[in-house]
Parts: structure tokens; C-alpha cells; sequence
């Protein structure tokens, strides 16, 4: 005789077995791809599934984006094919001439997206600093506004906003909040129940965690009829992740507890070791007790901090460019989120006319052992100041 415990088992297990995952006809505990781009109707010409062609999605998809609802506290999650294409269904999902409010730094690819929909006249933009909540106040147009965009921490100075603070102030002015927290995932920051109208993720980073796929979420409290406008946008644009991204996104989100875990002791361990270091002028991450997003991180990730920072190096921009160049274990390489450490000089990556520190590295800190990360810091950083 086998009896059910009534007590849910806790958010980490449900992720690590992805929701209880087991196919019906095998008893696989790891579900199958499924790649079709078309599917049959049943003997009554209904559909058997809420997709009926590739562009609606999949079996694999729809599993990914339960597990990231379940993460979210969500009612609904939708993924992309990227982080880009979902946030393109936002800004496409605005109506023409929508005031929109974002940082002046921010990810360079959402903002170059914002910039070139306002030279086109779709939309209106205003900037505020990153993490200034009175900032961001004061470019808020109440009964205007229609989008506020927050990213926190943000790229690439790891700025924190508080999102309760922001969401207050969207709120008020009638405006959408919708916050990318990519660089601290669900499972460090539920942007939902801070506040968030529309959590934003590149899921391509730190949820599936092994810079293998290129995925993008978005996850809603309340199903309406933007939430709709969305969908059929990445319908119509064919935007959907496919199902071996998808895949390969549900393998890599049963890990993601344990990743951020690591992730973030060892980018403590670089970001103290770094700070007062004679060849380095700053470090910025908001899990150091100096820094100014601190307090605000420590209460809206988790107690961790994330993996993410950005070391200033002393010397010349070509001093920095030099310590990407010599590091051994560190991949001279863009992105983050994934198991192993990047370094990238982001004035480079970002381009001329973005504005970013020309000193400025920023590190994605992975999971290999910490020492091996500072050791290698440490070389390159000797060398390049010769
Ligand atoms: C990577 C990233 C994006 C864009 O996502 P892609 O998956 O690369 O398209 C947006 N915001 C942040 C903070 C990111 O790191």
C-alpha cells in the first residue's frame, strides 16, 4: 500500500526532478525530443495540444516554461529563442508612441533595441541613472508612462534597484514594470512577488547555465490581453524556442540551485580578494559590504549574491585589454551564466558610443575551484601592468 504525503516537497527538489518529471508509456525520468513542425489532428479534426505547428511551441517548450513558471511563482511563462526576441515582443507589443522608461546603462543589446525603436518613432524614450529609484521617479510620467524597464543588478556596474520601490512607482502612474534580472535568476530574485508585472530573463545565462543554447523568458502574475499580444507575436515572428534548446534548457535548470550556489561563493571569494588589490582601482559587486547596492541585494536575492562583477584595472585601457589577453583558465570570451568563467574588456564588446569604464572587465564567475579563478587574476594582471 502506498500513501501520499500531503507535504509538497520543497521548490529545489521540484526543480532537480523537473516538476516530477516521468513519460507515461516508458517511465523515462528524462523526457524525449520531440521535433516535429507539424501535428496531426484526432479523429474529430481537433486539436490534440495547444499546438498544432512549430510556431506555436512543443511538448519540450511547454515543460520548460512550467518549470520556469514554477521558479517565478508565475501564472504564465513564454519562452523565446533568445533573450533578445523576447524582449523585441515587448517593445513590438507596445502601442505607437508608448512613453518608455529605462536605464541610460543597461544590457547594450535591449538598449540599442529601445534606441533604434525611438528613432523610429515608435516609441518614446526617457533614461534614468541605473539603481536611482528617485531617478527613475522623476522620469515617470503618471497616466503616460506605459513601460519601465529595470534591470537589476545591472550590466555592466552591477547597479541594484530596488524593485518594491520601482514597482511602487509603476504602479502609481498606471505604467507596466518589467524587470531583467538575469544576472541573478529566479531562484535568487522572484521579481514577481517584489512587484514585477513582467520578469524578464535571458535564459540563456545562468538557467541553463552551460552556454550551449540561446533562450529568452518572460513570466507574468496575470494572463491578459498584453500577455495575448505577446504570444501572438512570437507566433507570428516564429520566435518560439525549439525543442532541442528547450531541452537542453530543462537539463541544465535542474542544476540551476546548485550552480548559483558556487557561483556565487567563488565570486565572493574573487570580489574580496580583488577590492584594495594595488592593481586594481574598483571592484564592483553588491555582495561587498561597501558597495552601494548592498543592502537592497541582501534583502531581494536570496542571501547570495550571484556570480557576476566587474574589477576597473589601474593602469590603460590597453592594460585591461592585456589582463583578457593572459588569463589562462578565464575565457576571453562575451556572455555569462555559464559553468565556466569569462572575462570580457566591455568597451570592446559593447562598442564605441556605449558608455562603460574603458578600464572596466567584467567577470562572469563560474563554478571551477576559486583559487584557480584568483590565481589566474593575479598572473595576468602582473603581466599586463609591465
Ligand atoms: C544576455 C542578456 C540579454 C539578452 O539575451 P540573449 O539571450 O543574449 O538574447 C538581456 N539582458 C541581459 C542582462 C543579458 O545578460
Amino acid at each position: 500500500m502506498t500513501e501520499k504525503s500531503n507535504s509538497r516537497p520543497a521548490l529545489q527538489t521540484r526543480i532537480v526532478q523537473a516538476l516530477r518529471y516521468i513519460e507515461e508509456q516508458s517511465g523515462a525520468v528524462v523526457p524525449a525530443i520531440q521535433p516535429a513542425a507539424t501535428y496531426a489532428r484526432d479523429e474529430n479534426y481537433d486539436i490534440r495540444k495547444p499546438y498544432w505547428y512549430r510556431r506555436d511551441g512543443s511538448e519540450a517548450t511547454a515543460h520548460a516554461e512550467a518549470i520556469i513558471a514554477e521558479l517565478e511563482g508565475a501564472a504564465d511563462t513564454l519562452l523565446f529563442a533568445s533573450g533578445m526576441s523576447a524582449a523585441t515582443a515587448v517593445i513590438d507589443n507596445l502601442p505607437t508612441g508608448a512613453h518608455v522608461v529605462a536605464p541610460e546603462v543597461m544590457y547594450h543589446g535591449v538598449r540599442m533595441q529601445l534606441l533604434a525603436a525611438e528613432a523610429k518613432g515608435r516609441i518614446r524614450l526617457s533614461s534614468y541613472a541605473a539603481g536611482e529609484v528617485d531617478a527613475l521617479r522623476s522620469a515617470v510620467v503618471p497616466s503616460d508612462t506605459a513601460l519601465v524597464w529595470v534591470e537589476t543588478p545591472n550590466n555592466p556596474n552591477w547597479e541594484v534597484t530596488d524593485i518594491e520601490a520601482a514597482a511602487g512607482i509603476a504602479r502609481a502612474a498606471g505604467a507596466t514594470l518589467i524587470t531583467d534580472c538575469t544576472a541573478t535568476p529566479p531562484n535568487m530574485t522572484r521579481a514577481l512577488d517584489l512587484g514585477a508585472d513582467i520578469s524578464f530573463h535571458s535564459a540563456t545565462k545562468y538557467l541553463a547555465g552551460h552556454s550551449d543554447v540561446t533562450a529568452g523568458a518572460l513570466s507574468v502574475r496575470t494572463v491578459d490581453a498584453r500577455w495575448e499580444g505577446i504570444e501572438l507575436i512570437r507566433k507570428l515572428q516564429g520566435t518560439v524556442l525549439q525543442s532541442f534548446d528547450a531541452w537542453l534548457l530543462i537539463r541544465g535548470m535542474r542544476t540551476l540551485f546548485l550552480r548559483t550556489e558556487k557561483a556565487s561563493a567563488n565570486a565572493m571569494a574573487v570580489a574580496r580578494h580583488f577590492e584594495g588589490h594595488p592593481l586594481v582601482e574598483r571592484v564592483h559587486y553588491p555582495g561587498l559590504a561597501s558597495d552601494p547596492g548592498h543592502a537592497v541585494a541582501a534583502k531581494q536575492t536570496n542571501g547570495q549574491f550571484g556570480g557576476m562583477l566587474s574589477i576597473i584595472v589601474k593602469g590603460s585601457e590597453q592594460t585591461a585589454i592585456d589582463v583578457c589577453r593572459y588569463c589562462e583558465t578565464f575565457y576571453p570570451a562575451t556572455s555569462l551564466g555559464g559553468v565556466e568563467s569569462l572575462i570580457e574588456h566591455r568597451k570592446t564588446v559593447s562598442g564605441e558610443g556605449f558608455p562603460v569604464h574603458p578600464r572596466l572587465l567584467r567577470l562572469s564567475i563560474g563554478i571551477e575551484e576559486a583559487a584557480d579563478l584568483i590565481a589566474d587574476l593575479e598572473q595576468a594582471l602582473k603581466r599586463a601592468a609591465r
